[in-house]
């Protein structure tokens, strides 16, 4: 880029191409600390080959820790002190069911839980799950007889490897 508001002073390699750029004067100091690319094209370049490189990884390295089929399917990976699956990848550890609803579309926001219809908080498939809030999934508990420490350290089947309610997301 080099045009009349071209700040010759200020330049950086592009992030994408690697091509030299410099800072527009039209745009604030604020803004080129934060500038990578040297054009649109070159940062959408750059959006789309990483959300390529990164999400079929993510998503195989998911997708190994259950079997589909015409049921439930069972998460055969690490479960926390409440017997939910979770998933750990990259450094940060999520319930599976979360990033299942993910993987689906279905993103759950910050303050929203995924419910289980099949009342099994190892079950993973995404439409046997809805997304509610915390008190939703207690009732829901409560209402299913479910007592959380059936799924604890108490069950033989439990092979928590984690630990921490702080770190599943
Ligand atoms: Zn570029
Ligand atoms: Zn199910």
């Amino acid at each position: 880029m080099t045009s009349s508001f071209a700040d010759l002073s200020a330049s950086k390699a592009c992030a994408n191409c690697g091509a030299t750029f410099y800072r527009d004067r039209r745009n604030t100091w604020a803004y080129w600390g934060k500038a990578k690319f040297c054009s649109r094209e070159c940062a959408g370049a750059k959006i789309a080959s990483d959300k390529v490189a990164r999400r079929p990884a993510r998503e195989v390295a998911f997708r190994k820790w259950f079997a589909t089929g015409g049921g439930c399917w069972e998460w055969q990976g690490a479960v926390d002190r409440d017997g939910y699956g979770i998933f750990s990848y990259a450094g940060k550890t999520s319930r599976a069911a979360r990033v299942s609803l993910e993987f689906d579309g279905r993103p759950l926001s910050g303050a929203e839980m995924a419910c289980h219809r099949c009342d099994n908080p190892r079950f993973v498939r995404p439409d046997h799950l809805f997304a509610g809030t915390n008190q939703d999934n207690m009732q829901d508990m409560v209402r299913k007889g479910r007592n959380p420490d059936r799924f604890g350290p108490n069950n033989p089947n439990w092979r928590g490897g984690i630990s921490g309610r702080s770190r599943v997301a």
